[in-house]
């Protein structure tokens, strides 16, 4: 680095690229791109693997000083963002103009072009992950010549998560839907005892987003948080209790830093994140896992995990349980299949995670456990390759795209060789 030195959000990877530059024009990210030999973007940073890792021969780009382009079209409901924007800002500038978007992740503080180039995702059994919303994607390729890739072309399948292996990706058009208000009841103790196949799918189904969490020290779910549209009915829930107090996934942890709970209604942007946008965290003491499965899998799964408690509750702050609509990307972790996902906040302890997470991968290995591509795993490629059907078509669009690798890492080369 010619600077400083990089990491990521969490601090675990630190970024081997000779330079991290940061061009302040679109002209200049062109030439910079056509002038070198190997790129990779770093977003805002929030994966926990080498993803965004160019190399030491390598130059990682940052787009955070290009203008922030949010130009919203009202009539048309959709809106163009610039490949450096982050949710908190999209989302603040659409609620502004009267529109929304349907879903968003835990945290507003990531980058939507990192966000769904590896398929993040909210929760809600109706809710596709993030990158459903894209309808077009604006590339700048190898030659630093511009692509626009739109939905409704085949090789679109491939454009949105994409892992950052076709280019720098300079723009997204979202769609965008009228805005609605959201309110967040927190429910506690869920025993994994009550819950059959049905009872699942209701809990899940109970709201426009639900999330259960648990540190495995007990056989269940110390809370459950359901964010209710108002324009939705309101559900009874008689699966657990009412939370007496504002809580925070995290046992111990302040709840000031969460959305507003109790029932409160509140512009969707503001309750669908469990996180405030204006309580930003600059870096985090924690790594995360997380695994998506086809949703009938889901009590075999939470029983497998059930049976290795012992092993993760040590190492682990929070586990969360989402739903999310099956989606059409083709290296979607939902692509296919309606799915459950299950997601592990651990302490950020590597050497001591890095055993729990293989062990929690053998767990899952019954249930086609596809790993989120920003967090940390240990699942090998090979078994990797055989997730995804269309990997082959993804890797002839990268070969169209970028022939010479221009953007294909380490990372890369292990999701498509083979
Ligand atoms: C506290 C926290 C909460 C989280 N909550 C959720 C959650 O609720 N749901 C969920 O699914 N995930 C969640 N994540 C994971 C996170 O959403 C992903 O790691 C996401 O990729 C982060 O986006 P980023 O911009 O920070 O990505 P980075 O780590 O910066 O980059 C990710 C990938 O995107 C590429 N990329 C980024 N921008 C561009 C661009 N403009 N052009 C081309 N490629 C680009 C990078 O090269 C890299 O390959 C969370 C992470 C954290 C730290």
């Amino acid at each position: 680095m010619t600077d400083i030195t990089v990491t990521n959000w969490a601090g675990n990877i630190t970024y081997t690229a000779k330079e991290l530059l940061r061009p302040r024009s679109a002209d200049a990210l062109r030439a910079l791109v056509a002038g070198s030999s190997r790129v990779r973007v770093l977003g805002s940073g929030h994966s926990f693997n080498e993803i965004a890792e160019p190399g030491p021969e390598g130059v990682l780009l940052s787009l955070a000083a290009l203008p922030p382009e949010v130009d919203v079209d009202t009539a048309a409901r959709t809106v163009r963002v610039g490949g450096g924007v982050r949710y908190a800002e999209l989302a603040r500038l659409v609620h502004a103009r009267g529109l929304a978007l349907p879903n968003m992740s835990s945290l507003p503080h990531i980058s939507v072009a990192g966000s769904v180039a590896t398929g993040t995702h909210g929760s809600g059994v109706g809710n596709g992950p993030l990158s459903s919303s894209v309808r077009e994607v604006e590339l700048v390729t190898a030659d630093g010549s511009t692509t626009v890739i739109a939905r409704g072309e085949e090789r679109f399948g491939g454009a949105v998560t994409s892992l950052g292996a076709l280019g720098v990706v300079t723009a997204l058009t979202l769609d965008l839907e009228p805005a609605y208000e959201v309110e967040q009841h927190v429910f506690t103790e869920l025993p994994l005892s009550g819950l059959d196949t049905e009872t699942f799918d209701a809990v899940m189904s109970a709201a426009h987003s639900v999330s259960l969490f648990t540190d495995w020290r007990e056989p269940g779910f110390r809370q459950v948080w359901l964010k209710r549209r108002t324009d939705q009915p309101l559900p009874g829930f008689p699966y657990a209790a009412p939370a007496t107090e504002k809580m925070h996934p995290v046992p111990g942890m302040p709840a000031v830093n969460c959305t507003e709970q109790f029932g409160v209604p509140g512009p969707w942007h503001q309750r669908l994140p469990h996180f405030r946008a204006d309580f930003v965290p600059s870096s985090g003491a924690e790594l995360q896992s997380e695994y998506l499965m086809p949703r009938g899998h889901a009590l075999d799964a939470l029983r497998a995990l059930d049976a290795i408690r012992g092993m993760v509750a040590p190492v682990l702050q929070t586990c969360e349980v989402r739903t999310v609509a099956a989606d059409e990307q083709w290296l979607s972790p939902a692509y296919g299949r309606d799915t459950v996902a299950v997601h592990f906040t651990w302490v950020e302890d590597t050497a001591a995670v890095l055993p729990v997470v293989r062990r929690v991968e053998e767990a899952l290995d019954a249930f086609d456990a596809r790993p989120h591509w920003g967090k940390v795993f240990t699942t090998p490629a090979a078994v990797l390759r055989g997730y995804y059907p269309r990997l082959g078509d993804f890797g002839a669009l990268v070969g169209a795209l970028d022939p010479r690798g221009k953007f294909t890492n380490a990372f890369v080369r292990g999701v498509l060789a083979g």
